[in-house]
């Protein structure tokens, strides 16, 4: 049997094209199914619906063969994990989007990393920002939120947030700007390296059938 970790979404629904390539096609809809164990149309493949930060983990302690999850999620999950537990053999270059700093529109960026202020920064991604701050020489207050990180300096909580962006719209919606481009993001394929050494024979045509499939649509 192969386990593919998928999260609901834009993940499930950018991987499916690429999956299809392989010949797979998932039997429900799990938007319209309450089911986390989804069949496919064949007999040896079948996706389990994770949440997207808990794919790592999942592939990692063979829960997984496979699985598909932001390149951010990886780095988060890559700095907490005792050591290399995944293979990343693919960007698939689908769920496209950038981690970046935003503040509020009436915060003066600039100045403050100028005067060498110590900033408050709302984020889920504790990692990344650390180390991009700390690159910076800039000293910052990480508070770990795990979602809608938006509100944060809206209500004085920080001074600003690391979060995903995709077409802005939910910063500008909010008042917010992007002040920093910290890095593109992409998702990514990962495979356990056990499942990949005693399973070769199935996952790597698998792989690239993905492959191919991903390099046709660039
Ligand atoms: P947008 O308004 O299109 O810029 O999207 C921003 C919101 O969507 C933020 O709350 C982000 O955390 C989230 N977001 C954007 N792109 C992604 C992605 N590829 N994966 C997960 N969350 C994302």
């Amino acid at each position: 049997m192969i386990t593919l970790a998928l999260s609901k979404g834009r993940i499930f629904e950018e991987t499916l094209p690429l999956i299809q390539a392989a010949g797979i096609e998932v039997s429900e809809d799990p938007e319209k199914s309450r089911k986390l164990i989804i069949g496919t149309n064949l007999a040896d493949v079948r996706v389990v619906l994770v949440r997207a930060t808990d794919v790592p983990t999942y592939v990692a302690q063979g829960g997984a063969d496979l699985g598909v999850c932001g390149l951010d999620t990886l780095i988060e999950h890559r700095a907490e994990a005792t050591s290399e537990d995944l293979f990343q053999p693919v960007d698939l270059g689908i769920a496209r989007c950038r981690l970046s700093v935003a503040v509020r529109d009436d915060f003066d960026y600039a100045s403050a990393v100028r005067r060498g202020a110590r900033l408050k920064v709302a984020t889920k991604y504790t990692h990344m920002a650390r180390s991009f701050f700390a690159a910076k020489g800039m000293h910052v207050d990480l508070i770990k939120l795990y979602g809608s990180m938006e509100l944060a300096p809206l209500i004085g909580l920080a001074d600003a947030i690391v979060d995903l962006v995709s077409t802005g719209n939910t910063l500008k919606a909010n008042r917010l700007v992007e002040v920093e481009h910290i890095q593109d993001i992409s998702a990514r394929l990962v495979v356990n390296p056990a499942s990949l050494k005693m399973k070769t024979d199935r996952i790597k045509p698998l792989l690239d059938a993905i492959q191919a499939k991903v390099r046709a649509s660039v």
